[in-house]
């Protein structure tokens, strides 16, 4: 199916050859070791995890790999097999949020940034040479930014024998992302790539940080997760994600609460006409009956009810276009689309306003649901989306 840019692999192009070798011709010796760390996508539990309230991702086989080796100095070269820069030279010393690398450089504020997260929290890293490769998409929803900066926490902790936990890990590449990148994401996406297993979503907590790792084996029930990657992302996404999080908190102050994550289920309805704003009303019944249906999904998942949580993956959907309003024309179309062709369930994933779709669907089904997909984008006029299926893969590992 040559138009719907369906591959086994929807990678990003130009990053052929191991992160070994790239690294070996670029600087001229081997690196010390490689590390890697997934991609995820997130099952159900959507703008929850700036309101205390509950996720389950799972890492996607796609995966960032950094190869790297210390250097006798407080210098850090950064390169990146996706991205047109060519090596970016930083010193150790001059690493400062107000001034991220900015131009072509500027996706080496993610490496840059992990490195200053670890110097600001008094441990003792040194000069690197990193090379980073991947076939994690950028900016589709999947958490790029996440696998690189895991990757890097990873080689760069090893390398200079800081041990931290998995969790520690991610809080480090989130504080990178937060305050040295100047993303306000939370915790989710981190915790994800440097904690999640194989064949498991992993249950986050985001405000106790616990985790449980849910057996989610589709292939052996006879399922597949699509993740349709619509390759689009709309202009409002940073504006409207701000302004999601300020009525979230806004309304758990308004309700006495410390987060919505306080709001119960079963108080929702009498909770609502709290509110005065009819808006806020909308955003709360979101992230209350959201919570509600990661514990459901997670229940489904233990009981071996796999294809039982695809309505909750709809109904999930239709929360986040309906009350919260942050999909998007191509995201509808892609979750009513893969629906009507037989799918379980469907929904967006990640933020909003573009990126990725993901389907629960029969494995039988594969064809007839890429190739519906794809169709219903040609007639509407769309960008050609990329359709990959997913297996809950391993989180962040040394590679080499
Ligand atoms: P997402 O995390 O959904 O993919 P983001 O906008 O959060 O989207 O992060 C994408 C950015 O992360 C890219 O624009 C780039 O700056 C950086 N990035 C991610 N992966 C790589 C990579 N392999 N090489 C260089 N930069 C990368
Ligand atoms: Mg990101």
């Amino acid at each position: 199916s040559g138009y719907s840019g369906y591959s086994g692999n929807s990678g990003n192009s130009g990053n052929s050859g191991s992160a070994q070798d790239g690294f070996q011709q670029l600087y001229g010796y081997p690196p010390e070791g490689v590390w890697a760390a997934p991609g995820r996508v997130n099952l159900i539990g959507e703008h929850t995890d700036y309101n205390d309230g509950f996720a389950l991702p799972f890492a996607l086989p796609q995966r960032t790999e950094v190869a790297a080796a210390r250097r006798t100095d407080r210098i850090l070269r950064v390169h990146s097999a996706d991205a047109p820069s060519g090596a970016v030279t930083l010193d150790l010393a001059d690493l400062d949020p107000a001034h991220p690398p900015q131009g072509a450089a500027s996706w080496a504020a993610y490496p840059a940034g992990v490195a200053w997260a670890l110097l600001d929290a008094g441990l003792p890293v040194g000069g690197a040479d990193l090379h980073v490769r991947s076939d994690v998409p950028t900016g589709a929803g999947l958490s790029s930014s996440a696998a690189l900066e895991v990757a890097t926490a990873l080689a760069l902790t090893d390398l200079y024998g800081i041990g931290l936990t998995r969790p520690e890990l991610a809080a480090l590449a989130r504080r990178a992302e937060n305050a040295y990148v100047g993303v306000p994401c939370g915790i989710m996406d981190q915790t994800a790539s440097a904690c999640a297993t194989q064949g498991h979503a992993l249950h986050l907590d985001t405000r106790s940080l616990a985790r449980r790792h849910i057996p989610f084996d589709c292939a052996a029930a006879g399922l597949r997760l699509l993740v349709i990657d619509t390759r689009v992302k709309h202009a409002l996404a940073d504006g409207a994600y701000a302004q999601r999080r300020a009525s979230c908190h806004g309304a758990a102050e308004a309700l006495g609460l410390p987060a919505l994550r306080d709001l119960p289920y079963e108080e929702l309805e009498q909770a609502l006409p709290r509110l005065v704003d009819p808006i806020a009303r909308k955003r709360v019944r979101h992230v209350v009956t959201e919570n509600e249906r990661v514990l459901r999904v997670e229940e489904l998942l233990r009981a071996g009810r796999l294809r039982e949580a695809g309505p909750l993956l709809t109904e999930g959907h239709l929360s986040l276009r309906d009350d919260y309003e942050v999909s998007c024309p191509e995201l509808d179309l892609a979750v009513s689309t893969a629906n009507a062709a037989g799918a379980y369930g469907s929904r967006m994933t990640g933020g909003g306003f573009g990126g990725s779709a993901l389907s629960l669907i029969d494995a039988d089904a594969e064809e007839a649901v890429i190739r519906a997909v794809a169709n219903a984008f040609l007639r509407a006029d769309f960008t050609p989306p990329r359709v990959t299926t997913a297996a809950p893969s391993e989180g962040a590992v040394r590679l080499l």
